[in-house]
């Protein structure tokens, strides 16, 4: 650790020792509360220059290191402050496709009001396009200076709360599926969307699904050109499985406190075999961090490879389910139980049973553990192409 690290951490803690949200799991215990809670911390965080650091420099509360990212996410978990589930998609995915595909004008336009606390979500699933993005159908057509837009998109995160939405529509049919793909920003106030939470078997509503009837979206709210999203696309994708991954893996990091807290609290501080386990789970956490770590060194020296991303998100997906499962297994009763209001946590909240259960939404989040491996397998690491349904029934028949 160098003394510019040391000094910044010391930093850090005293402005969230002034700063951070206290008591806020108690408080935030409605939708209304979480909301208030969200806007209101990432306001603070804003204020304080820490809401954005993995923003390039020359941007507002941007141009941290990587070194010095983490200084801050793993203070962030030590402080114990809420992890910004409504402004996430914003931040990360939102900022990172304007930064790398936006026109200076729609960058100027959008990234300070990303700042002052607008709201994002991503409209890319289709109820019979997840996995097969590429078959979506949501259809968009050119009408003079404007797209009409037609459709469905589900499982858009936060969507209900969101003021725009990052959209990804077909414009042509013709050729290759990902050939018609374009990128829009859709205004979720605009006429003809209707947004409607999906309400989950455990109680909480994360997500929902937005229908587009005749909605007119302005040409010049297009990134990249027409034909253009799949490659847009591809950018969202990769700040969800691997960028996004700095912050989590260092907070998970952050908080393994929590783990050694419930140890000593359930009196298991002399039970080898939980103390085996969770200096296994130490060093997968410390490996999670140095493959996301990695990842995000070589996107910056522009060496990123396609699938890359896929083997960030893999590893953080099955490290966070040995975490929270750890902490299941030694909280005891008192962790068997599932409070249906989880809004303003997260993965890593001591919320055990929350916690373990959301750790399996991970494994679908962003692309299926068997799709980032297909991806892996096929084009990081040249293996065969999987075989087609048709091929499967030519080679059974
Ligand atoms: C917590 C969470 C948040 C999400 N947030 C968003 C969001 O904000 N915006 C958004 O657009 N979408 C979002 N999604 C949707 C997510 O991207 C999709 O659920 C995911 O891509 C899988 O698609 P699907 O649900 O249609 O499942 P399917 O594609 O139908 O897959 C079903 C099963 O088949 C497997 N499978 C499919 N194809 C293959 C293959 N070729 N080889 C091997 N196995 C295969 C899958 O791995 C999976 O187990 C979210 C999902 C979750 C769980």
């Amino acid at each position: 650790m160098t003394d510019a690290l040391d000094t910044l951490r010391q930093e850090v803690r005293l402005w969230l020792e002034g700063n951070a949200p206290q008591d806020w799991r108690d408080h935030c215990t409605t939708e209304e509360a979480f909301v208030d809670l969200q806007r209101s911390w990432f306001a603070t965080l804003a204020k304080g220059g820490y809401a954005v650091p993995h923003w390039p420099a020359g941007w507002p509360g941007g141009g941290r290191g990587l070194a010095e990212q983490k200084v801050i996410y793993e203070e962030f978990a030590r402080a114990d402050t809420p992890r910004l589930l409504l402004s996430f998609m914003s931040t990360y995915h939102a900022a990172s496709t304007l930064f790398e595909w936006g026109s200076e004008a729609q960058r100027q336009y959008y990234i300070p009001r990303i700042l002052d606390g607008e709201i994002w979500c991503q409209g890319f699933s289709e109820p019979n396009a997840g996995s097969d993005l590429a078959s979506l159908k949501t259809r968009a057509e050119r009408q003079g200076d404007v797209y009409i837009v037609n459709g469905q998109k589900l499982w858009s995160t936060m969507g209900q709360f969101a003021d725009k939405c990052l959209l990804l529509v077909r414009t042509s049919s013709e050729g290759a599926k990902q050939a018609g793909l374009t990128y829009l920003l859709l205004d979720l106030k605009a006429k003809g969307v209707t947004v409607r939470p999906i309400h989950q078997i455990h109680g909480d509503e994360e997500f929902a699904e937005v229908f587009l009837d005749n909605v007119e979206i302005p040409v010049t709210d297009r990134l990249g050109k027409e034909g253009q999203g799949w490659a847009v696309a591809q950018s969202t994708l990769s700040s969800e499985r691997g960028l996004t991954l700095l912050e989590l893996s260092a907070r998970m990091r952050g908080a393994l406190w929590r783990i050694g807290d419930l140890i000593r609290a359930n009196g298991r501080d002399n039970d080898s075999g939980i103390l085996r386990d969770f200096g296994r789970l130490a060093t997968k956490v410390d490996a999670a961090c140095a493959v996301a770590d990695q990842f995000l060194a070589n996107r910056i020296a522009g060496e990123e490879r396609v699938g890359d991303a896929s083997i960030v998100k893999l590893s953080y997906s099955r490290t966070l389910r040995g975490f929270t499962s750890l902490g299941l297994r030694i909280g005891g009763m008192d962790t068997q139980y599932h409070d249906p209001i989880t809004f303003g946590g997260g993965m890593e909240t001591g919320n055990w049973m929350a916690d373990f259960m959301n750790s399996y939404a991970w494994t679908i989040a962003g692309g299926s553990d068997e799709v980032q491996r297909n991806i892996i397998a096929e084009r990081l690491l040249g293996m065969p192409r999987e075989p087609k349904s048709w091929t499967l029934k030519e080679a059974v028949a």
